[in-house]
């Protein structure tokens, strides 16, 4: 290909980018990135980086597995494309819904097929209202989510999310989304023991339904871990309070799995780690480990009875891709013959939570959270008060970011936060790399910081 700098000019002046500032772009130019091996990335300068985030939370088997390849190539060749309108289908759509169904947990044995987990929420959204409708109660129309969560970028996905600069641009949320606080301790905590604070932000549901009136709400949607929002990781108090207002008021409950689900948090999902129940799961990212764009909205025997009950008239071009989803099932397979989900919970996720809450001893360093592969610390002036620095929230965390990619480690920032979920399939040799080259960058940070 080009040399990296025609590349960069080239990108710069054509190539809109997701979440970047288009004049630091311009600036700096991207970092161009040309090939990918097991944890690693290799740059257009031949620099090997170790990918902290699995891409974006995705690639849980790892880049370049040669098997996705051929089952790719092979299904190409066979039927390249068609859809599932109609009263078709496909082998490759029918064996993942079936696979799909093998491994979920309780009686959410149907799939309805998307292209990411963006339109997999939208699915959600029509399809909860669908579902009362046909219920005879129409007028149950309203969704209850979280700020700080993050369920994708269409206008219902980000209406739905609760990041607040995204709902600025555009006049966000649309009609029907209402939003509770996050169960974010350490930033928020006060004074509270963290279970007391878990119990206190899970009220907030029973508050806000009794305060829209129980006969409005359709539906509660949450991520087990809020990924985007920073990795974090409730209280245990907060699920089984959550579980108990579900349950009294008969509210549909979204697990978004986009990033907890197929194994990142040790389980298959994090409904599993953190007994949710749920009646409808987002499913997308690590159902293909990111090979190819693939989602589902996986609903209950007794939501899809009700939605099957008449023609849903909702569906996607690319809805069961049968490329896509040949490669799904094919990753699902890697999934299990190697046992990959079982490695994480029972070796190499207790190997990195020693060393990642071990980072606490640096100076900069208050929480430590870590469920399976996603982790996160917590930035700070200073542990015992929990404070945030003088200068703009996020801008330590940038910084320690910039030190990471310079180290050639990809570690993410939400504010001053830091955060990482590398491939599932990471050895402990990397691990040990991974939090070799994160305390270099937190040092350096330090330097700066302190300066
Ligand atoms: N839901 C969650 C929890 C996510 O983290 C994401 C993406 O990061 C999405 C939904 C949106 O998925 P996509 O980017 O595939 O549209």
């Amino acid at each position: 290909h080009l040399p990296t700098a025609e590349l960069q000019a080239l990108d710069a002046a054509h190539h809109m980018h997701p979440f970047t500032d288009g004049d630091e772009l311009n600036a700096k130019g991207a970092r161009i990135i040309t090939r990918a091996q097991g944890v690693y990335l290799t740059d257009s300068n031949g620099i090997e980086i170790l990918d902290g985030m699995a891409g974006l939370w995705c690639v849980n088997i790892g880049y370049g597995r040669e098997e996705m390849a051929e089952v790719a190539a092979r299904q190409m060749r066979q039927l390249s494309f068609y859809n599932t309108f109609f009263q078709t289908s496909h082998p490759p759509a029918i064996h993942l819904a079936a696979k799909l169904a093998e491994i979920v947990p309780g009686d959410l044995n149907h799939v309805f097929f998307n292209g990411s987990g963006s339109d997999s929420n939208d699915t959600n959204l029509r399809m909860v209202r669908v579902y009362w409708a046909l219920k005879g109660k129409p007028e149950k129309t309203v969704v209850i989510s979280r700020w700080n969560g993050y369920h994708g970028s269409t206008m219902g996905a980000a209406s739905l999310g609760g990041m607040k600069g995204m709902h600025k641009q555009g006049g966000l949320p649309i009609p029907g989304i209402v939003h509770i606080n996050q169960p974010d301790w350490w930033s928020e905590g006060g004074d509270m023991t963290p279970e007391e604070f878990g119990l206190m932000r899970a009220r907030e549901l029973e508050e806000k339904i009794l305060e829209i009136g129980e006969d409005k709400v359709a539906a509660f949607i949450a991520e087990p871990v809020q990924g985007a929002g920073g990795v974090i990781i409730p209280p245990d108090s907060y699920w089984p309070e959550i579980r108990r207002i579900l349950d009294k008021y008969g509210i549909l409950f979204i697990a978004d799995e986009v990033i907890c689900g197929f194994g990142r948090t040790g389980n298959w999902f994090g409904s599993q780690t953190f007994d949710l129940r749920p009646d409808i799961m987002t499913i997308a990212k690590g159902l293909s480990s990111g090979y190819l764009p693939i989602g589902g909205s996986m609903v209950s025997d007794e939501v899809a009875s009700v939605i099957n009950s008449d023609e849903f008239a909702h569906g996607y071009t690319y809805s069961a891709h049968p490329v896509a989803a040949a490669v799904a099932l094919e990753n699902l397979r890697i999934l299990e013959d190697e046992k990959i989900i079982d490695t994480v919970r029972a070796d190499t996720g207790p190997y990195l939570k020693a060393k990642w809450e071990a980072l606490t001893n640096h100076p900069m360093v208050g929480e430590a959270k870590i469920v399976g592969m996603m982790a996160s610390i917590a930035l700070t002036p200073d542990k015992a008060s929990r404070a945030k620095f003088a200068a703009k929230e996020g801008t330590v965390g940038l910084i320690c970011r910039e030190r990471c990619f310079a180290n050639n480690l990809v570690m993410r920032h939400v504010g001053d936060r830091m955060i990482i979920s590398p491939p599932l399939v990471i050895s402990r040799g990397e691990i040990d790399l991974l939090i070799e080259r994160a305390r270099k960058a937190l040092d350096e940070t330090y330097e700066k910081v302190k300066a």
